[in-house]
Parts: C-alpha cells; sequence; structure tokens
C-alpha cells in the first residue's frame, strides 16, 4: 500500500457549449472517447452550457465555444481539427495525473499533523481557544459541508477522500488503539476486524473517554470477516432531518474506510447507505475490506447534463435554509438537536474537514470561497444584518467602508456569539480614500491552533464576507484572507477593497 498514486483526487474536466454551437457535439463525443476508455475513474467530466450559466463563461474567460477546460485552465478555445483536440486531452491529463501522485506523500505528513495537534486539546492538557474553549457549534460544520455539496456535485466524493486520508494517516489510529487495546495485541485479521469494529462504535460515541462529541449513539452488525454495517445515530452532519435526496456524511465513511485500512492492513471501501439527513432513522455506513486498490474505488458521480447541476442546487439550497430554522433554535436554546450530548463539537471536527479538503484539492479553495459567498448571500442572519444598517443609514446601497462598519458590529452581535465560532472582532481602515480595509477575527474555529502547514484555511469565511457585504453595497468586494492562524498568525485577517 506504499504507492501513493492510491489517492487520486478526481481531475476536473469542463466543456463550455450551448446550443447554437456547431462544433460542439464532436468535440464533447472526443471527450468522451479519450476519457472514458483509460481515465473514467479519475477524470469527471461535466458540460455548462453558457446561455444557462453566463457567470460561469464570464469568470473563466469563455469567450469562443467550444472550450475546454482541465482543472480550472482553459485548455481548448474555439474550434480545431479532432487531431488537436485528442492530443491537448492526452497531454493535460497526463500532466495533471503525475502533479497528483507529487503532492501525495507531502499530504500524508500534513494529516499527521493536524490530527496531532487536537489531541492535547480534546485530552484537556491544553485549550487550543483560551477564553471561548474548543468547542463549536455543529451548525458551523453543517452549514459549510451543506454550502459545498450544493455548489458541486463532486464535493461528496472529495469529502470522502479528505476523510479517508485523515482516517488513514492521522492521529484516528492512535485513538483506536487507546479505546480498545486489543487492536494493539490481535495479530489474526479476522480477530483484528472484530476489534476494529468495537474500537470505532467507540471512537464516534464514547464522549466520556473522547469527548470529539462526534454522534450521540453508535453500533455495529457484522455481515462476514470482511464486512459490516456501522449505524451512526445524530452524527454532526445529520441530526437534522431533512429531506436530501443524498446523504451527507461522506468524510465519516472516509474516515471509517481509512481508518479500517490503517488498522486491518487491507484495503477498504465505505459506503452510507443511509443517512438522518434523508429522513432515515440513523446513517448506515456499509463498510467492506477488499483485496485490491481497485475494488477499493467508489464510483464517481455520473457526469451531469446540463440541468442536473442546477437544479440540484436549488433543492440543496432550500433544504439548508430550512435546517438553519432548526440550528437557530438550538443556539438559542429553545431546542436540543442532541438531547443527550448537546449541540457543540470539538473544533477538530472542522478543523480536519476543511483541512484535509484543501490540503487533497488545490481547487477547494475557490469552491470554499463560492460556498461561502452563497451562503453570505442566502444563509441566515439576514434580519439582523438589515436593522444594524438601517439604525444607522437611511440610504441603501452603502458605500464599502460602511458596509464593512455593519459587518463589524453584525459579527460581534450577542448572537453571533452564540456558535462560539470566534471569541473576537476587530476591523480597521487601511485606506478610506482608496476604500481599502480589514476584518480580523480571534480563535476562529476553522483555523485556531492548527499547525503552521504555510496555508491558509478560511476561504469560506472570505467568500461570507463578501456575500453579506454584497446584500449592503450590491457590489462584489474583492476579500482575501491575508493573515491566518492556520499559518501562523495571532488572529485571521481579511482585507477588503473595491473589485478591480
Ligand atoms: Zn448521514
Ligand atoms: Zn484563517
Amino acid at each position: 500500500m506504499s504507492n501513493n498514486s492510491e489517492i487520486s483526487t478526481p481531475i476536473r474536466l469542463v466543456l463550455f457549449s450551448s446550443e447554437e454551437c456547431w462544433a460542439c457535439p464532436e468535440v464533447e463525443m472526443i471527450v468522451h472517447q479519450v476519457v472514458g476508455t483509460s481515465m473514467g475513474d479519475i477524470v469527471h467530466v461535466s458540460t455548462i452550457d453558457v446561455d444557462e450559466d453566463p457567470e460561469a463563461a464570464t469568470k473563466y474567460g469563455v469567450y469562443k465555444l467550444p472550450a475546454l477546460m482541465v482543472n480550472e485552465e482553459i485548455v481548448l478555445h474555439g474550434s480545431v481539427t479532432e487531431d488537436d483536440v485528442r492530443d491537448i486531452l492526452w497531454t493535460r491529463l497526463i500532466t495533471e495525473i503525475l502533479k497528483t501522485e507529487e503532492i501525495a506523500s507531502l499530504r500524508k505528513e500534513n494529516m499527521l499533523n493536524i490530527t496531532m495537534n487536537a489531541l492535547q486539546s480534546v485530552s484537556g492538557e491544553e485549550l487550543v481557544r483560551p477564553n471561548i474553549g474548543d468547542y463549536v457549534h455543529l451548525g458551523t460544520v453543517l452549514q459549510t459541508t451543506l454550502s459545498m455539496y450544493a455548489l458541486d456535485p463532486l464535493m461528496p466524493e472529495l469529502f470522502y477522500l479528505a476523510g479517508r486520508e485523515v482516517g488513514k494517516y492521522g492521529a484516528m489510529q492512535y485513538h483506536l488503539s487507546m479505546l480498545n487495546r486489543k487492536i494493539g495485541t490481535t495479530l489474526r485479521p479476522n480477530k483484528r476486524f472484530n476489534e476494529f469494529l468495537k474500537a470505532i462504535v467507540s471512537y464516534y460515541s464514547n464522549v466520556d473517554v473522547l469527548p470529539y462529541l462526534l454522534a450521540e449513539e453508535a453500533s455495529y452488525e457484522k455481515i462476514n470477516d470482511s464486512e459490516a454495517r456501522i449505524y451512526l445515530k445524530n452524527l454532526l452532519t445529520a441530526c437534522v432531518s431533512s429531506e436530501f435526496t443524498e446523504t451527507t456524511c461522506d468524510f465519516t465513511a472516509g474516515e471509517i474506510a481509512g481508518s479500517a485500512e490503517a488498522i486491518t492492513g487491507r484495503f477498504a471501501v465505505c459506503i452510507e447507505t443511509a443517512c438522518q439527513s434523508k429522513g432515515d432513522d440513523s446513517c448506515v455506513f456499509h463498510l467492506k475490506l477488499v483485496s485490491d486498490r481497485e475494488a477499493a474505488k467508489r464510483p464517481l458521480p455520473l457526469s451531469e447534463d446540463k440541468h442536473a447541476r442546477h437544479e440540484r442546487r436549488e433543492t440543496f439550497f432550500e433544504l439548508l435554509h430550512e435546517i438553519t430554522l432548526e440550528i437557530k433554535d438550538s443556539l438559542l436554546m429553545k431546542k436540543r438537536l442532541r438531547p443527550k450530548i448537546g449541540d457543540f463539537v470539538h473544533i477538530s471536527a472542522l478543523q480536519t474537514r476543511i483541512m484535509g479538503l484543501k490540503l487533497m484539492d488545490e481547487f477547494s479553495s475557490s469552491i470554499l470561497y463560492a460556498a461561502g459567498r452563497e451562503f453570505g448571500v442566502v444563509g441566515p442572519g439576514k434580519p439582523i444584518l438589515y436593522e444594524i444598517a438601517r439604525t444607522l443609514h437611511n440610504s441603501f446601497p452603502l458605500s464599502l467602508g460602511d458596509a464593512v462598519r455593519i459587518m463589524k458590529k453584525y459579527l460581534s452581535h450577542p448572537t453571533s456569539y452564540l456558535g462560539r465560532e470566534y471569541s473576537f472582532v476587530q476591523d480597521s481602515v487601511i485606506d478610506e480614500e482608496q476604500e481599502k480595509y480589514v476584518i480580523r477575527l480571534f480563535e476562529y474555529a476553522n483555523s485556531s491552533g492548527a499547525p503552521n502547514l504555510g496555508v491558509k484555511f478560511c476561504d469560506f469565511f472570505a467568500g461570507y464576507l463578501a456575500g453579506r457585504i454584497h446584500l449592503l453595497t450590491e457590489e462584489d468586494p474583492q476579500v482575501i484572507e491575508t493573515a491566518c492562524q492556520g499559518s501562523g498568525a495571532k488572529y485571521c485577517e481579511f482585507s477588503i477593497e473595491p473589485l478591480s
């Protein structure tokens, strides 16, 4: 299992087309021929109709059709010969595959760093956030995860792969051996699987020994010596029952598969077959040990047709909006989503997700930002934001400077502190004339106490700021994280200025 190529982030290939484009169907056919024969399991193809989604065309600078994009870079613009299309595709896809392998080994190291850090905090040795403690409301994890699911149908799979890395290379193995000492002494493979199952249910639900507060109840049912079902009740990403058509706990499925591989020394695949987010009684994870790497791969989501992406997104945000009302009731202590253990989780649950994704896939930054922006525009809390704005201003839209000052007040509003996402907010003017401002967050759950990996982690919040400011100014500002606790700074700092 030492070969790095086992971890491969899907490569994104996007074809831009339209009804009127006469050359598009042929290019589409070639794409499917090249990808379909040998790369179907590592390349995810989707089509964007520029008439339906003109924003995407503008964003990526598409001015001629057909256009092909590999991992956010346009590699073909306008019609060319069939051979050219094949050449370009092959060269670009092979380059991307090689790049992925190089990054893999570095990732393993980082993963261990991230999770070892959580150990000290959860064992109570040292708090990462001295002022507000190391627990955050689970709504934060839920809303971040679901906004990302909404934007990109590939996200569930990326969450799975990130979870798998965390399970395989993070501190989870250490936890499992601690929870069940027999793991260290049992050598027979079948017995090891038994001991693993006992440990994994303990990992999710034994909150006295390991207070991550991930789930409320856990149990398992062994099917045979290499297969089992694991039941988790009120898991942090599914404790609000809803009508989602997809499961929402792929990160956990990945963690289970990854840690099973680490403990049993075999390949593993895990699929969530029922989920509370879909209205089921509990989340059910079907875990299977398999003999080779190929069998451990999950099928990528089907390449979508033109309308599917848009509809899926609408449905997701609608349901997300519904469940935020329940989250709000929980924040205001009107209701407990998890009667026994309460609705706060250890910050490492959020951090492993975000950092796992960022280390897995360099493109997750732009999805995190886009998801944050969308959440900023449509998410909860708008009445309070407008109320604050109205008490200070009577004419709208606001200038950028005024909007930033409103945001500071909004983020410091008592209800904003209920989730314990951060302890303190600061704003300052860098240059009023040039309209340059910053907002700083202290003890931000997303990145507090993270080891310095030289990476900034808070793209979601940057996007969120951009979305909220858009509501006040009707303009899209440029928001960039200029300092992050995840790369050694004392706070996370976001610079805000007009889009040039
Ligand atoms: Zn679930
Ligand atoms: Zn940060």
